[in-house]
């Protein structure tokens, strides 16, 4: 997965994406969201893991459990399943 992939990507979505930094001491469980309009389970398992649905809304998780990165066309049609990050 290279650098240079993703910049088209996150100009295409730069409207509506948000990243939450991890600390690592605060770190814990998995990455995963799912797309409400496909209903696609997408789980990021490293930092450079670009997951990415197929579908209108082009909803997408990356950065693992170091950060997590979600977006898509509305990010209220993102729903987080599970986070790496401690509440
Ligand atoms: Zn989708």
């Amino acid at each position: 997965m290279s650098e240079k992939s993703t910049d088209t990507l996150s100009q295409k979505l730069s409207n509506c994406q948000q990243t939450l930094a991890v600390n690592k001491a605060e770190r814990r469980g998995r990455n995963i969201v799912m797309c409400k309009v496909c209903l696609t389970v997408m789980e990021s398992t490293h930092r450079h893991d670009f997951v990415q649905c197929s579908c209108e809304n082009e909803t997408f998780v990356d950065g693992g459990i170091d950060y997590q990165r979600i977006g898509g066309r509305d990010l209220s049609l993102v729903e987080v399943i599970e986070s790496p990050i401690c509440k």
